[in-house]
């Protein structure tokens, strides 16, 4: 005989589970992986995280607008790479390569949207793999084109995979991520690209961390995904979304099932990959064939063995062969030379620079670098051997001060020299020294500043003495604080001190001599006392 289960049963740890999660949905902002699922449909789900746009709002305009883009792809690879060129500088055959392989992508997604027979027939997708060392621009390259097209990008380093998914990630939270970029909007992620960065760190057995992560594992993980495979949103390790499902399970008496095809999404892998280059070189040198071959090559590409790489290099490094031939656009990303990193500060959309004019341009600074400067801090990025990350350290270290400093000044020009590129804090002294008059003026005003704020605030006028000022102005410099700190801290008491002498005698108007500026609270209590007094021989002489 079976057991019957009572369905209100108060001491089912099961129904008592169910409720728990039920107020914790309702309380929360709980990513919802099923937003039509009855939890979804609650009224707690947050618009655009959980609920696909719908068509009639701004929302699901813009996304109708991307999806139509996607069904009726028509993009040129040289457009791409026209489009490209607007923001990466260099890297002439991977814009060509990866252009040419993203039309071909979207074009045989458009063709399968119009065709659904072609669907189901074979088709080797143009996954790309990126070489090159760090900061040269893949990521940047390939962010680029999913901002063209208008789809979402996911970026994920090799390395927080694991096998089982347990320890690491699972690879398959990479389609999960991608559609929540994507706002829950599976239609629209289904086109996503997907980037893995440090490829190189998963070939053979690895040790990530200390921990021993079988590379091989995650490469077999990530090529299934590579393949035309199902990725269910529920992710294995994702807890509360089992229990959701477990609910779901409960109420229909069928498993959930919402899950997305990775047939159309496009994956990048990228990595610096080290040793590949002797590798290459050693086999290349050793064979006559090969030789041969590097003997045409003109003199730059010869130092570039990777161009010649091959599968069984690959193989030879650690990967699995069914794994890198689902990579079949290979693209060999150069290291970027000084010339190529001040070209980015001056002529890419999307250079370091142009922040930091906008930057200054916040406080009304003009900044201007010259043509020498930008020489040396090419230089000084190229010595850091970090590509155009380089830049970013760079510029930093020359500009930090001066970005703290400038703002409380009336320095309104900001010209980089070489000097300044070489010795930024030296150069900002000077800069403060010889505009020491206008710094004193700029602190005189903020003492103006402080005693209009203290004016609406507490009704009291404060009139500074120009000896008070100078005092104020004195102290500010010499203990480097704000002349606002400075004063709030001194005059702290003044409201509460001036209400009880208003009280007292009608005043609302006070002097702040030297005196006063240089030992507040003393003269206040002064001041308070002497009200007192007053009021006293006030009443007297009433009386
Ligand atoms: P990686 O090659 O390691 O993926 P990224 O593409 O992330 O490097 O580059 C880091 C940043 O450096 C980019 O966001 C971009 O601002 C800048 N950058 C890198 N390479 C280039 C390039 N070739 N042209 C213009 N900017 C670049």
């Amino acid at each position: 005989m079976s057991e019957e289960k009572d369905p209100k049963d108060p001491n089912d740890p099961f129904q008592e589970l169910q409720k728990n999660l039920q107020d914790i949905f309702k309380q929360g902002k709980v990513f919802m992986p099923f937003p039509d699922s009855p939890v979804g449909q609650s009224g707690v789900a947050q618009k655009g995280e959980q609920e696909p746009p719908k068509a009639d709002d701004e929302e699901g305009k813009k996304r109708e607008e991307v999806l139509q883009r996607i069904r009726e792809f028509n993009l040129k690879p040289k457009e791409i790479r026209d489009y490209l060129d607007r923001f990466v500088i260099q890297q002439k055959e991977a814009k060509k390569v990866i252009s040419v392989a993203i039309c071909d992508h979207y074009n045989h997604v458009r063709q399968c949207i119009e065709n659904e027979e072609l669907k189901e027939q074979d088709y080797a997708k143009q996954n790309i793999i990126l070489l090159g060392p760090t900061g040269v621009g893949k990521t940047y390259l390939m962010r680029n084109i999913a901002k063209l097209i208008g789809v979402p990008f996911v970026k994920a380093d090799a390395t927080k995979f694991s096998e089982t998914g347990y320890v690491g990630g699972d690879v398959e939270d990479l389609v999960r991520d991608l559609v929540k970029n994507a706002d829950g909007d599976t239609d629209l992620a289904q086109y996503g690209i997907i980037y893995i960065d440090e490829i190189d760190k998963i070939a053979g057995k690895t040790e990530i961390g200390g921990r021993d992560v079988s590379g091989r594992g995650v490469q077999i993980n990530l090529l299934k995904l590579m393949e035309d495979t199902e990725v269910n949103l529920q992710s294995q390790t994702d807890l509360l979304g089992q229990m959701q499902a477990m609910m779901d399970f409960q109420k229909t008496g069928k498993p959930r099932k919402k899950a997305i095809s990775t047939k159309h999404i496009l994956f990048i892998v990228s990595g610096a990959f080290d040793r590949l280059e002797e590798n290459v070189k050693k086999r290349v040198t050793s064979s006559t064939v090969g030789f041969s071959a590097i003997n045409e090559q003109s003199e730059s590409e010869k130092e570039n063995y990777l161009n010649l790489v091959e599968t069984l290099d690959f193989i030879d490094y650690g990967f699995e062969p069914e794994f890198i031939g689902r990579l079949p656009v290979r693209v060999n990303c150069l290291p970027l030379q000084p010339k190529d990193l001040m070209q980015i500060m001056t002529t890419s959309e999307g250079s370091i620079l142009r922040q930091y004019v906008l930057d200054f341009d916040g406080y009304e600074i003009e900044l201007d670098v010259e043509a020498e400067a930008l020489e040396l801090i090419a230089e000084k990025a190229y010595e850091e051997r970090t590509g155009a990350r380089g830049l970013m350290t760079v510029l930093e270290r020359v500009f930090r001060d001066f970005k703290f400093e400038l703002p409380s000044t009336y320095i309104k020009k900001l010209k980089i020299t070489k000097d300044t590129v070489a010795d930024p804090q030296s150069v900002l002294k000077q800069m403060l020294h010889d505009n020491v008059d206008s710094h004193r003026v700029a602190l005189r005003d903020e003492v103006k500043s402080f005693a209009e704020r203290f004016e609406q605030q507490h009704s009291f006028k404060l009139e500074f003495s120009r000896e008070a000022i100078d005092t104020l102005v004195d102290e500010s410099i010499q203990k480097d604080k704000t002349i606002r700190a400075l004063c709030e801290k001194k005059f702290r008491d003044f409201h509460h001190g001036l209400t009880l002498i208003s009280r007292n005698t009608g005043q609302r108007v006070f002097q702040i001599s030297e005196k006063v500026a240089q030992d507040a609270e003393k003269e206040l209590s002064a001041w308070v006392v002497s009200s007192y007094r007053q009021a006293e021989k006030d009443s007297q002489a009433k009386e």
